[in-house]
This record gives C-alpha cells, sequence and structure tokens, in this order.
C-alpha cells in the first residue's frame, strides 16, 4: 500500500513544513505543539544525524470512505534500517483514518518475510492509538513516537527481529 502511494506526487519535508492545522483541522493548538516536540525528540534519536523525512496526504483530510481500498494514511514518517541483498527492516509511524472515520496512530517495525508462504512484509510489536473518548491526537501520536524513538537506535539486524517475532529466517544461497 505504501509502495502504491509513494508513486503518486506526495508532499514530504522535515516536521516544520507539514501543514499541521490543514491535515488535522478538528485538533488544537495545544495538540500541535505537543506533535512538534514528539518530531524534534525523533529527530534527535536520528542515528543518521539528519532529521526525520515526513511524507502527507492531502487528499485524505476528509474520511475518503470506507470503499476505498488500503489504509488511508495522512502523515508518515519512515526510516529504512537495514536494506541489503533483498532484506529489509523499517520502522514507521503514522497517522491514519480507521474503518470507522477515526484517526488512529500507529507505529510497528516491518521486517522482510522469507516464509514459504510469501507475505512480502511482517509487522512486528506495533503499537495503535485510536484518536477517541479522552484519547487526543496528542496522546496517541506520543505514545505511538515513543516506540518509534525506541526503535531507531535498536537492533538493525532483520534476523533479530525475525527471531524476535518467531518467524522464518532468511534462506541463504
Ligand atoms: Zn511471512
Amino acid at each position: 500500500m505504501i509502495l502504491m502511494l509513494r508513486l503518486m506526487n506526495t508532499p514530504s519535508g522535515t516536521f516544520d513544513a507539514v501543514p499541521l492545522e490543514d491535515l488535522f483541522p478538528d485538533a488544537g493548538v495545544a495538540d500541535f505543539g505537543r506533535l512538534r516536540r514528539s518530531a524534534d525528540e525523533i529527530d534527535g534519536v536520528q542515528v543518521s544525524g539528519k532529521p526525520q523525512v515526513w511524507e502527507w496526504f492531502p487528499q485524505h483530510v476528509t474520511f475518503p470512505g470506507r470503499a476505498k481500498a488500503g489504509t488511508p494514511e495522512i502523515l508518515l514518517a519512515e526510516v529504512s534500517l537495514y536494506d541489503e541483498g533483498g532484506d529489509w527492516l523499517e520502522v514507521s509511524l503514522d497517522v491514519e483514518w480507521t474503518e470507522d472515520s477515526l484517526l488512529r496512530v500507529c507505529s510497528a517495525i516491518s521486517v522482510a518475510c522469507w516464509c514459504e508462504v510469501d507475505h512480502n512484509a511482517h509487522y512486528i510489536d506495533p503499537v495503535e492509538r485510536t484518536v477517541v473518548g479522552a484519547t487526543s491526537l496528542a496522546d496517541a501520536f506520543e505514545t505511538a513516537a515513543g516506540r518509534f524513538i525506541q526503535w531507531l537506535p535498536g537492533p538493525r539486524d532483520p534476523e533479530f527481529w525475525r527471531a524476535h517475532a518467531g518467524l522464518s529466517p532468511r534462506k541463504h544461497g
């Protein structure tokens, strides 16, 4: 899904370029301040030393409806931790719509699949927080960003994460 979205002309940039007020018209100024602080923390732990690049999807500011295929993402951050010889490991953080037109913030590690049956990717230890009731966008974002921050300096070996999740190891030769 993410691959498909990338084929479109997706705006991207550092967090200060993200049009928060346009993307999240129902959130408040206090929420945006907390989102920016989380984004600053993410920038602070980048192994590359470069600020995080975010992508956003203005076409998903309003809920696109259940019939639409795939997960409608609004804001996305991805970091490749490993990408060699057909094997890869990636961490992601995104704000997206649920099927019930609620906002949800998710973070996960995804790793290449080496099962007998090809699943393409596996999502490991995902954290998801839906913006509903007492949970604000900032609450959900801080929780997901906290996990994302823990993963960035963590193990960069896809084999470590497949073993952690009980998945098939990579086949060699
Ligand atoms: Zn698999």
